[in-house]
């Protein structure tokens, strides 16, 4: 069974409409604070470790110049965290990106290169179209030499839904971007579902509040049947830029990071 560790690696500073749009005018100037969150996986008796998303690297003037206002302390960012954790790096079997935006993958660069990156070759396709376009922005496809190109060598491609290891898959849920995809893990304390961007917050599947970062809605509504399909069926839907993952929602996970008191 796998065991499954949320990590902290920032704090984003974010215009609330982008997480929940309510349409009421006052979410697009109202901003809101929500967590970058990585998330380690586990399994003793396989010997595996993955990590799902690595967060941003460590260039914060950049990444607040590029995208909104956000707090990372390097302490935080993901090699670090791992390193306190006892973790290292160089023993992870891979990295699940759920998609590819700064956010979720940019730290890619500050972990040894050799590491596979699991992938909807969808995604990587709409990232690389991306460039001169403003869905390009989280792709920072108009820099000069964007991170996700960066890791081109340790591009593991899927084509759909995906069996990574015994008890951990993937299946596709488009919307917020072209090629996102959620990750199914089957661990000691049930069956989870890391929803990622597409639930960014739980109010986002509790409520119907959609976000207002949805790219394709006739996708991102499909991706929700899919998302409730695996509700009735047991799992457990878990929010990727909730706060509440470390604290109501944290008895569904084997721990915590940092721990909380
Ligand atoms: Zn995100």
């Amino acid at each position: 069974m796998w065991q499954i560790t949320p990590i902290h690696v920032a704090t984003q500073h974010c215009i609330r409409k982008g997480m929940l749009d309510r349409g009421d005018p006052s979410d697009a100037v109202t901003r809101m604070d929500i967590p970058f969150i990585c998330w380690l996986l586990h399994n003793d008796e396989l010997k595996l470790t993955y990590l799902v998303d690595c967060g941003p690297d460590f260039d914060n003037d950049t990444n607040t110049k590029l995208h909104q206002p956000m707090t990372m302390l390097p302490e935080w960012h993901i090699g670090e965290r791992l390193a306190a954790m006892g973790v290292s790096s160089k023993s992870l079997a891979g990295i699940i990106a759920t998609h590819l935006h700064w956010d979720h993958l940019k730290a890619v660069t500050n972990l040894p290169n050799n590491i596979p990156v699991f992938v909807q070759r969808h995604e990587l396709a709409y990232a690389v179209a991306s460039r001169g376009k403003s869905y390009g922005k989280a792709y920072e496809s108009d820099e000069p030499n964007p991170f996700f190109l960066r890791c081109y060598n340790q591009y593991h491609l899927l084509d759909g839904d995906a069996e990574i290891a015994s008890g951990l898959r993937v299946t596709p849920v488009p919307g917020h971007t072209a090629g996102s995809q959620a990750v199914l893990v089957e661990t000691e304390k049930g069956r989870i579902v890391l929803a990622n961007d597409v639930i960014n917050v739980l109010e986002n599947w509790t409520e119907g509040i959609l976000p207002g970062n949805v790219a394709d809605f006739d996708a991102y509504h499909r991706s929700l049947e899919t998302l409730k399909k695996y509700e009735l069926e047991g799992w457990r839907i878990v929010p990727g830029h909730d706060f509440r993952v470390f604290t109501t929602l944290a008895p569904l996970f084997n721990a915590i990071y940092p721990p909380q008191n």
